[in-house]
């Protein structure tokens, strides 16, 4: 597991459903979605760690027009969740009614899922813990 890590794998572990982040190997910061290098320090030595999948919502937006692949999707959720780890990730937002923003709890904990389209495509999500 010292191979370098590529954004192609850290997509395709999100469609096998096993969510990982990169981890600077000179610094220990976690980062995801990739970078190709450190937000700390700056080096772009990059193994793959796992996280805990728990965060905590910092913000959202309601998406109301979405790009064709997901017009039938619409309204949903887009967060912004800060993992425990200290990244922080965007991802669908689920177990709200998207026409209720106001009932959203910002700085709630919540729990990584996956939320899967009509495509069978996968996509990180996150839900209350
Ligand atoms: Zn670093």
């Amino acid at each position: 597991m010292s191979e370098k890590p590529t954004v192609e794998e850290y997509l395709q572990n999100i469609q096998n459903g096993q969510f990982k982040a990169y981890k600077c190997v000179e610094c220990g910061m976690v980062i995801a979605p990739p970078s190709g290098s450190c937000y700390g320090c700056g080096s772009s030595k990059m193994e793959w760690t796992n996280v805990s999948g728990k965060g905590t919502l910092v913000s959202f937006t309601v998406i109301h027009v979405a790009p064709d692949e997901f017009a039938e999707e619409a309204p949903y959720y887009i967060a912004i969740v800060e993992l425990e780890e200290g990244t922080r990730v965007s991802a669908r937002l689920l177990g709200f009614d998207p026409l209720k923003p106001e009932e959203v709890p910002l700085g709630s904990v919540v729990i990584l899922d996956y939320e899967i389209n009509k495509t069978g495509k996968k996509y990180l999500a996150f839900k209350p813990a």
